[in-house]
């Protein structure tokens, strides 16, 4: 999420275009009281990848940062993912507790950062320090063929830099990886961050086949399905790390809070780490 205009819903439509059957309606939370310029919606995508089914949930955030006052903008977004977590946790410390606990839970935030080639603006970085504590941030750099190659690399450059100044953790956070073999893969999916995203809705010819992309001065970019979409169907550790580290941290919190009350009746449940549920 992040402004409008940054090719957020845009991106949505380029990636789940050919997977996607847009089933399911579009719902808002009423209930929340948040201001007017950020309404929270999901749609849920039904996709398939290397023939695993699953439901997405895509969670928009229309007119993230647009207000003239951007200083506690991040504050319904954190409600929002903070809200998800007590639902999962009232579900579970309920005495007639569900086999499958229903999973609101957010697992994912990309956050969409603008083209500029300079470097992050302070609300990006408030941001991300606080959500990347309570969510898996996976930043993208919006409408990348505005940049040239090179200013797309050193705007990459300059963007993990800060990321590391600042103490933001995102995904995949280092000590998080389990083996050797973990470290290796992530660490390429490392050296990728922030991704340079392109969308379009628009279809072209290239080289025969027609293809979701957009003109440039350069040529024509295919929309980026490749390492972005694969990430995201890395679907299951993010899950993993949702349940077993961001939700954790949020039902000990509580449950400290609570006076031990809760503990209590916790205590007596099976203990259950990294519920996750396609
Ligand atoms: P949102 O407000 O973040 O959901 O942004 P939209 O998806 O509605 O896109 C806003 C405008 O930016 C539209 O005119 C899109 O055609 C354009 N746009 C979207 N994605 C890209 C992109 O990757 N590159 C460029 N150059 N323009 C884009
Ligand atoms: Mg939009």
């Amino acid at each position: 999420l992040r402004q409008s205009g940054l090719g957020k819903s845009t991106l949505m439509n380029t990636l789940f275009k050919s997977k996607v059957s847009r089933n399911k309606s579009v719902q808002s939370n009423p209930e929340e009281r948040i201001p007017k310029t950020v309404e929270i919606k999901s749609i849920s995508h039904d996709i398939e990848e290397k023939g695993v089914r699953m439901k997405l949930t895509v969670i928009d955030t229309p007119g993230f940062g647009d207000q003239i006052n951007n200083e506690n903008c991040w504050q319904p977004i954190m409600k929002f993912i903070n809200d998800q977590y007590e639902a999962y946790l009232q579900e579970e410390i309920n005495i007639n507790r569900k086999k499958r606990i229903p999973d609101s839970r957010v697992h994912c935030c990309i956050y969409f950062i603008p083209p500029t080639g300079h470097c992050l603006r302070p609300l990006d970085v408030e941001f991300m320090r606080r959500l990347s504590k309570v969510v898996n941030i996976v930043p993208v750099i919006a409408k990348a063929d505005t940049l040239t190659l090179e200013e797309r690399d050193s705007f990459k450059q300059t963007i993990r830099e800060e990321l590391r100044a600042n103490g933001i953790d995102v995904y995949p956070q280092k000590e998080f990886d389990e083996d050797a073999e973990d470290r290796m893969i992530n660490d390429k999916i490392r050296e990728m961050i922030p991704f340079a995203v392109v969308g379009s809705d628009q279809e072209y010819q290239v080289n025969g086949k027609r293809l979701l992309g957009r003109k440039t001065k350069w040529g024509t970019i295919e929309g980026k399905r490749t390492y972005f979409l694969n990430l995201l169907t890395h679907m299951q550790n993010i899950k993993d790390i949702t349940g077993s580290i961001h939700y954790e941290t949020y039902r000990v919190r509580r449950l400290n809070e609570s006076n031990g009350h809760l503990e209590s009746l916790l205590g007596s449940l099976p203990v259950k780490r990294a519920t996750v549920f396609w």
